[in-house]
């Protein structure tokens, strides 16, 4: 099912024209209302006049996670504070949050683009979706809120925490969607099996997954737990919260929204754009947004984009799964390492959870590595050559994927921390020590 087949399934070079015209507009927009980028337009020599089609979008200089920081909390305006009606931020990793303001007509916007991920994966007004992101200034809950409302299906507006209502909810009220984080969604499938109920009394089909990377691993991982077919659907704060892309029936590959967010592969170190279907980081152009229209943003994702039409009948660009972040990544003994290369493993091996905790440190100038994984009670022995065995045979799976040694430690069941939100699994104790 397709929500708005004139925008989805547009011929790409009406597509075109229609970004160029909007891109127009909106370097209008924060040429003429936000000092900070005038400023910066004219320091790079360009102006308004110069861009007269999606093509001059290179023309552009960049705008950064930083700057978002430096402008807090509403230098990046480009509307009066009068027109904004919301606002959101997310956690960042240090320092001051990242704000953005909203007006109305931008949250029209995400309703509309949280309607077409809802109606892809199947959902309608019939439907009843539990919506167990969390609500707040984080854009999960509230932007998977609107897009059902939108839909017209029914919303059950439970936030994360609370497993055992969680499971109660979906049981009694018949939720056929459950939208989440992926790991959330693993914690409940665990505690759905510990509540003893019978998986026919739930009424569950589709998972809304999305807000941190996950596998392909994982997804099975988690279908074959929850009995239920779990689809992608991919945001961020700056750029609008989840809608900014969603995965199809054919899920190959998660389409952007371009008519509203004009994405772009650059070079992560240089910042060039790189050709077509060239692996790189992400970076976003808002096309619409009147709070705070971010130009040529970079998201640190990292991803690359495929424009052949879709199966689907979709002419929406077609995203790679995102594997991490430049800032998730890694460097060990001079080897880059992503948490996803772990998780894909502990999914592909019978004995182990998908549950695992990284820790890097630098010990005598060397780094270590080391990786808490979680056996599963079924595997769980007194047996302790049994177990040495066990650990044998996973740090040799982990060291083939990642090319360096892991220091694996086996830990008893349930022993690691689930996530009811976003999910952290690594401390990078080295970047005390700089
Ligand atoms: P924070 O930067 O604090 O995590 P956000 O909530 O804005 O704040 O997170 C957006 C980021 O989450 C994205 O840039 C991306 O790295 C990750 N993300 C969101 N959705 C997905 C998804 N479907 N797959 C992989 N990563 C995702
Ligand atoms: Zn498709």
């Amino acid at each position: 099912m397709i929500w708005n087949e004139t925008v989805e399934c547009m011929d790409r070079q009406r597509l075109r024209d229609l970004q160029s015209v909007r891109l127009k507009r909106v370097v209008e927009r924060v040429y003429h209302n936000c000092e900070p980028y005038r400023k910066r337009m004219q320091e790079a020599g360009v102006s308004p006049s110069d861009i007269n089609g999606i093509e001059d979008i290179h023309k552009l200089p960049f705008t950064s996670k930083q700057d978002l920081r430096d402008y807090y909390p509403y230098g990046l305006l480009s509307s009066p504070l009068s027109e904004i009606v919301r606002i959101h931020a997310s956690s960042g990793t240090t320092g001051k949050p990242i704000v953005v303001g909203l007006t109305r007509n931008d949250l029209s916007v995400w309703s509309e683009v949280g309607a077409r991920c809802l109606t892809a994966f199947g959902l309608g007004k019939n439907d009843t979706v539990q919506v167990a992101y969390g609500y707040g200034l984080f854009t999960g809950g509230l932007g998977a809120h609107a897009a059902v409302e939108n839909i017209g299906g029914t919303v059950i507006p439970i936030s994360s925490g609370n497993t055992q209502k969680q499971i109660m909810m979906m049981r009694d009220l018949g939720a056929k969607a459950l939208a989440c984080t992926p790991s959330y969604a693993m914690y409940l499938a665990e505690a759905m099996e510990a509540s003893g109920y019978p998986r026919e009394d739930f009424q569950l089909r589709v998972g809304v997954f999305g807000a941190e990377p996950w596998t392909e691993e994982m997804r099975r991982t988690i279908e074959a737990k929850l009995n239920i077919k779990a689809y992608d659907i991919y945001g961020l704060t700056e750029i609008m919260g989840p809608g900014v892309g969603y995965e199809c029936e054919c899920q190959h590959g998660t389409h952007l929204n371009e008519d509203h967010f004009f994405p772009e592969i650059v070079d992560p170190d240089t910042g060039e754009p790189l050709p077509e279907g060239s692996h790189g980081e992400l970076v976003f152009t808002t096309l619409t947004k009147e709070g705070m229209p971010l130009i040529r943003f970079r998201t640190h994702d990292l991803t690359a984009l495929h424009y052949e039409k879709c199966a689907c009948g979709r002419t929406l660009v077609r995203m790679d799964k995102i594997m991490g972040r430049c800032d998730d990544m890694l460097i060990v003994r001079g080897v880059n390492v992503f948490p996803s290369q772990i998780e894909s493993v502990l999914c592909e091996a019978e004995e182990f959870e998908p549950h695992f905790f990284i820790t890097v440190d630098r010990v005598n100038n060397t780094d270590t590595f080391e990786v808490k994984v979680e056996v599963k009670p079924e595997y769980y022995k007194d047996d302790m050559k049994g177990m040495l065995e066990l650990k044998k045979s996973i740090t040799h799976k982990i060291q083939n994927v990642i090319g360096i040694m892991p220091d694996v430690k086996l830990v008893e069941p349930r022993s690691i921390e689930r996530s009811e939100g976003k999910v952290k699994r690594v401390l990078d104790k080295r970047v005390f020590k700089n």
